[in-house]
């Protein structure tokens, strides 16, 4: 998606350790009209899928989700991290390594909001190591729900995480994917798609 390449492009900050800070328009400032231009390429690029609910985590996911949501006419359910789990049998719970925190997180979703019926579309701001998405997977394949497909705003092709997910058999969708960065120059080179 050129747009957000070109975007990416100007107000992205590459940082030591492989993180790229996109805190102007995407995980802390929003610009929503762009966020509305990817909520109408996820509809467009999952328009043949029977999907019904959205999947994401807290917290940068959520504005995103929200917004991709309205495309598709379908609720957002986000999944919550915790320390404490709640053993009453009412939660689907993983664990989850954080890429920028370097920590584990539980992750749980109500067993209300996720039931063998529902056709997910899992999205995210990033695609890094893959930890985040795939346990996300883990939480729909637990209530025997479907993963419709995966839909990423941007995708670090240079990390593990697009292989891991895509080897699994799931679909992954990224607007932007990085080919490469360069926290010395700035440099930030995306794959032709
Ligand atoms: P993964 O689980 O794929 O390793 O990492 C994905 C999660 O880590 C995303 O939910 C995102 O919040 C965060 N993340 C990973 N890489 C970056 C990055 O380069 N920049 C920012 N801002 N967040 C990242």
């Amino acid at each position: 998606m050129k747009i957000l390449e070109e975007r990416i492009r100007k107000d992205g900050v590459v940082k030591k350790g492989n993180v790229l800070k996109v805190d102007s328009f995407l995980n802390h400032q929003m610009d929503v009209v762009l966020f509305n231009q990817m909520g109408e390429e996820f509809k467009r690029l999952f328009s043949d899928r029977p999907i019904n609910k959205i999947l994401t985590i807290e917290a940068s996911g959520i504005g995103i989700a929200c917004i991709v949501a309205q495309h598709f006419n379908v609720p957002v359910v986000f999944a919550k991290k915790t320390q404490s789990i709640n053993l009453d049998g009412e939660m689907y719970c993983t664990k989850i390594e954080s890429f920028t925190h370097n920590r584990t997180y539980d992750v749980i979703v109500s067993k209300k909001f996720l039931k063998p019926e529902d056709h997910i579309l899992i999205i995210d701001d990033f695609l890094a190591n893959g930890c985040a998405v795939d346990g996300l997977i883990d939480l729909v394949k637990s209530a025997g729900a479907s993963v419709e497909g995966v839909g990423i705003a941007i995708e670090k092709g240079f990390q593990s995480g697009g292989n891991l997910i895509r080897n699994k058999g799931v679909r992954v969708e990224s607007l932007a994917i990085i080919e490469s960065m360069d926290d010395e120059k700035g440099e930030i080179l995306f794959r032709e798609q």
